[in-house]
């Protein structure tokens, strides 16, 4: 097996400012493993609170995982040797994507069909940053020229506080009044329980369909103050990394969100799904700042999963990667065996 890292830069469209900061540019880690003459893809976006701030951060530790010869181990035995060497989920996700590629194409399948999954059905939601409410309006407005749009994911959480927030969100309604689209918000634990609560309240009163990390990680115990009385429903993703987590929160939220890069890969998500679904949750999946490669990989199994946004790709300037579209507002795979993605050639060649 011979895995070549390659260094890439994404560049945003449009800057994406959350409770915590604001991004406008990354650098991912592509993975290509080459093996038995089957060229298989990986992508990995570094992350603070994935464990790796950097790119080369992500290579030097997946070149210790490759060091400690994986070779001739499953999949599952690969996350089980990473867990021993500590290597951080936004790493492992890179190399557990590959992994599952290159087992999806020896097979000749989609890898939806290795894992005997459904195909992608459930649009995804496009996110909004925080932003004055002339840029919101703007940016609405252009995200919803696409008639394909049926749902926004607002980034609620704001700095300037909950005043803020609530001037964000009225314009997001105001500028979607005459369209048919669902608004969920996103709070990136950017609220204390108080503001949670009333907030919840607030938005609930204006349509919104749920709320995501109402508070800080960290803050879970305070959860079940929160759900007792809850007007919407809570779903928990910086709170939610791993299947334990799950098990750790499950009574007092209505779902999660699982992320590749926070996970591990596609080998703990099913985990996570599994947990979730077994104790009647909703489930979620969502995205860091990802290409086409990582995004094809979610999307492989979005077909068990409530609600999606795989929405990172359609905000980079250009895509290094190919191999996803939008149909009818869903972020589709193709029919190729794998994920169905690659890194473009000019970015490597
Ligand atoms: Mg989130």
């Amino acid at each position: 097996m011979v895995v070549n890292f390659h260094t890439v830069n994404l560049t945003k469209k449009h800057p994406l400012q959350i409770s915590r900061g604001v991004h406008d540019k990354s650098q991912n880690l592509f993975i290509e493993i080459v093996k038995d003459g089957i060229t298989a893809w990986g992508e990995s976006a570094p992350g603070k609170t994935e464990g790796a701030k950097s790119a080369q951060e992500v290579k030097a530790h997946l070149t210790r995982l490759i060091n400690s010869d994986i070779n001739d181990l499953s999949i599952h035995e690969v996350c089980q040797r990473s867990k021993e060497l500590k290597i951080p989920a936004c790493a492992l996700a890179g190399i557990d994507i590959a992994l599952w590629d290159l087992k999806a194409k020896k097979a000749k399948l989609p890898l939806k069909d290795l894992l005997g999954l459904p195909k992608p059905k459930v649009p995804t939601s496009i996110t909004v940053g925080i932003n004055p409410p002339e840029i919101v309006k703007e940016r609405v407005e252009m995200i919803i020229s696409n008639p394909q749009v049926r749902a926004l994911k607002v980034k609620l959480g704001s700095p300037e506080g909950i005043e803020y927030d609530k001037l964000i969100y009225s314009q997001v309604i105001e500028s979607t009044k005459k369209s048919n689209i669902a608004i969920r918000v996103d709070a990136n634990g950017g609220w204390s329980l108080d503001e949670a609560k009333l907030m919840m309240k607030w938005l609930a009163e204006r349509d919104a369909e749920y709320i995501e990390q109402p508070l800080v990680e960290g803050d879970e115990d305070k959860l079940k103050f929160l759900f007792e009385s809850r007007a919407l429903p809570i779903f928990i993703d910086e709170s939610c990394r791993f299947a334990e987590d799950v098990a750790n929160n499950y009574q007092y939220v209505d779902g999660v969100n699982l992320k590749l890069m926070k996970c591990g890969g596609i080998t703990e998500a099913l985990k996570i799904l599994n947990v979730a679904k077994s104790h009647g949750l909703k489930t979620m999946i969502g995205c860091m700042s990802e290409s086409s490669v990582s995004i094809s990989a979610g999307a492989s199994i979005t077909g068990i999963i409530d609600y999606v946004d795989l929405d990172s790709h359609y905000n980079l300037n250009p895509d290094p990667s190919e191999g996803t579209s939008m149909i009818d507002g869903v972020t589709m795979i193709n029919s190729l065996p794998g994920h169905g993605a690659k890194l473009k050639t000019e970015n490597y060649a």
